[in-house]
């Protein structure tokens, strides 16, 4: 720049040649020249423009016309701006402006600028102020980045809370209507039927006219609608570039500029995992500025950032769909649980009446093994109604129409009464039932039948898991509550099972007890019950050492729904008291029926008829039965017994080895 300052000819400006200039000027110029800072001298009434290497970028095309051009004609585009610095200055005050923006027509075009800079007097010989000190930085890319930050930003903020694709689209192009500076316009299309067409379902900046009327696009017949490129991105999920949208569609008039976009970006929506894009986003360029690397690794950002949002959408979508689906089918499931079980009752309670009554009215006049037949009937019959009633219970509760009737209770009294109700059965198994249940101080207002199948339950499985040691029932108060423990010293439960105990048809695997049998549904039903009494059920655990149950309700009736206090149930009640699940639970005792039971194959072969080939060739061996109910070991047992074979029955695998 020294060179050209030097070669250039002064004397066709107001300057003079460069050996009239005077003192002040020629130190100014030789301080300009010497800094790496971008500074320009305007100096004398013209106000002559003389500048640095560093300035040179700042004229862009204007140098090297710039060099000696006047100041106020060389920024005339910029005069709004700038002048009334430039003039304050040349009145003896120096002015500073930041991060000012300038819209310079240095490239061809008037382009989007920001500067830093300040204008300083000049004293000369004279010392009236010969000319201007001007020092600048540009700021253009540190001001844009900083906006397309918050553009960013914003499209993320706002999209965030997007619960569809749709949603997310529409969202994110409300936000680009507030930074019409770096996208003028855009539109969210999501490609329908594999790519072959794409829904419109975001604009900004556009209204019906421009491409904004191009609500559904087929990109088969695309040429026609002006979206040549649509069906490429789907193909190649790379980005396109339109530029010839004059020519296209006409002079597209969009915010803030009266210039129409430079050129149209279609710029590919792929959510991770997806092989072909699932939408376009497309955006214009902003005709004042470059659409450099810059600029086009804000729109890969912006459409990372739209991407991200529509992905969201999706996702929150899919899963509510899932979730309705769900729902949908556990609304069938308890619908169909409910119906199944109402019918299941019914013949059986119509068969286990009349039987009921025959076994106590032909007691006597029976003979034992047709009263024996009948007692099975009759104990398997109570408890597959016992398993009925339970699943019509779970089902009731799911559906919402449980009915429970809170009465004050006194608890003590109604646990122990049920706990006793086991005494009997635990001794015979040579264990030990201890039941504390003193007076509590509050009032408890409890539904009956349900407290009832909650204590039931957890006796229940307590005998059930525990092979010897003692089952302890206990009352106990604390804060407002009170709490129900079942302790027992039995096999405990694996640390890891804790967790999904209380989930409905859960099992531990391999769980030693007195029978494999058990449909997993007791201790979610417990916890239903214990809810419905605003409560909980919590479990502690040692395995191999024994388990506590806990529930644990508030005492009064602020915690339960209004005018369910004394009413009468309308639904037929479940139940049915403390023996059919202390006669299930005898079943499990080797006992009566239970142990190793030998058939002595005394009766053979009634007809032989029934066992023909070799089936008949092993008549009269013997047979090792292993089962875990009672009553099937012993029908089974009966059968093969009553065709000829020997029969050794036994209540476990571990037994029969
Ligand atoms: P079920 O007894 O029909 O299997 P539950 O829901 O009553 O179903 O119990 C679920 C599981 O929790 C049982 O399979 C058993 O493994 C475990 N469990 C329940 N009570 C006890 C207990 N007192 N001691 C040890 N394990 C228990």
């Amino acid at each position: 720049m020294g060179r050209l300052v030097r070669a250039y000819d002064w004397s066709r400006t107001g300057l003079g040649p460069r050996d009239s200039w005077p003192r002040s000027l020629l130190t100014t110029v030789d301080l300009c020249l010497a800094s790496n800072f971008p500074i320009a001298i305007a100096w004398g009434p013209d106000g002559v423009q003389i500048y640095n290497d560093g300035y040179m970028p700042i004229c862009g095309g204007k140098h090297p016309r710039s060099m000696g051009q006047s100041f106020r004609e060389c920024w005339a585009e910029a005069w709004g701006v700038i002048g009334d610095a430039y003039e304050q200055a040349l009145l003896g005050e120096t002015s500073f402006l930041e991060n000012q923006r300038i819209f310079l027509e240095r490239n061809g075009y008037l382009e989007e600028t920001f500067f830093s800079f300040s204008f300083s007097p000049i004293r000369d010989e004279t010392g009236g102020i010969g000319g201007l000190f001007h020092p600048v930085v540009e700021m253009t890319g540190k001001m844009l980045s900083e906006r397309r930050t918050r553009v960013l930003k914003d499209v993320a903020d706002r999209t965030a809370k997007a619960k569809s694709a749709d949603e997310a689209c529409a969202l994110a192009a409300q936000t680009l209507a507030d930074h019409g500076t770096d996208v003028p316009f855009a539109l969210l299309y999501l490609f329908e039927d594999k790519g072959r067409s794409a829904r419109l379902v975001g604009v900004t900046g556009l209204d019906e006219s421009g491409f904004g009327g191009l609500t559904y696009v087929d990109s088969t017949s695309s040429a026609s609608l002006g979206w040549p490129q649509l069906e490429a991105v789907y193909r190649s999920g790379r980005a396109q570039e339109l530029d010839d949208v004059e020519s296209r569609f006409g002079k597209l008039v969009t915010a803030p500029y009266a210039e129409a976009p430079k050129s149209v970006l279609m710029l590919p929506i792929t959510p991770p995992g997806a092989e072909r894009p699932i939408g376009v986003l497309v955006a214009g360029v902003s005709a004042r500025l470059a659409l450099d690397e810059v600029y086009l690794g804000f729109y890969d950002l912006l459409t990372a950032a739209v991407t991200a949002a529509v992905a969201n959408g999706r996702a929150f979508e899919e899963e509510r769909r899932r979730a309705e689906a769900l729902a949908e089918i556990n609304l069938a499931k308890t619908a169909f649980f409910s119906n199944v079980s109402h019918e299941f009752r019914t013949p059986l309670t119509l068969m286990l009446g009349p039987l009921g009554d025959m076994l106590s009215r032909y007691h006597s006049r029976l003979d034992g093994e047709d009263r024996s037949d009948l007692e099975v009937i009759h104990r398997n019959g109570l408890r597959l109604l016992k398993l009925v009633n339970t699943l019509l219970d779970f089902s009731r509760i799911e559906a919402g129409r449980v009915q429970a009737v809170y009465e004050k209770t006194d608890i003590a009294a109604l646990t122990a009464d049920l706990a006793s109700g086991f005494r009997s059965l635990i001794e015979r198994a040579g264990m030990q039932l201890s039941v504390e249940c003193s007076e509590l101080s509050g009032a408890v207002y409890v539904d009956r039948d349900m407290w009832e199948k909650i204590v039931l339950n957890l006796l229940s499985n307590a005998f059930k898991y525990t092979l010897e040691g003692k089952i302890t029932v206990k009352l106990s108060q604390s804060e407002g509550h009170f709490q129900l423990s079942v302790s027992d010293t039995g096999t405990g439960i694996p640390e890891d099972e804790i967790g999904h105990l209380f989930e409905r048809f859960h099992r531990v695997e391999g769980a030693r007890g007195r029978t494999h049998e058990g449909s997993g549904i007791g201790l979610a039903f417990v916890q239903e019950l214990a809810k419905l009494h605003g409560g909980t059920v919590s479990v502690e655990s040692v395995y191999g050492h024994g388990s506590t149950f806990t529930v644990r309700m508030p005492f009064g009736t602020a915690h339960l729904p209004k005018g369910l206090f004394g009413a009468s149930q309308t639904l037929a009640p479940t139940s049915h008291g403390v023996a059919p699940f202390v006669e299930e639970a005898s079943r499990w005792l080797p006992g009566s029926d239970g142990g190793v039971a030998h058939f002595t194959g005394s009766s053979l072969l009634a007809s032989p008829a029934v066992a023909p080939g070799n089936v008949a060739a092993t008549v009269g061996a013997r047979i090792v039965l292993a089962d875990d109910n009672a009553d099937m070991r012993k029908y089974v047992g009966k059968l093969l017994e009553g065709q000829g074979w020997m029969v050794v029955a036994v209540g476990d695998g571990e037994a029969a080895v």
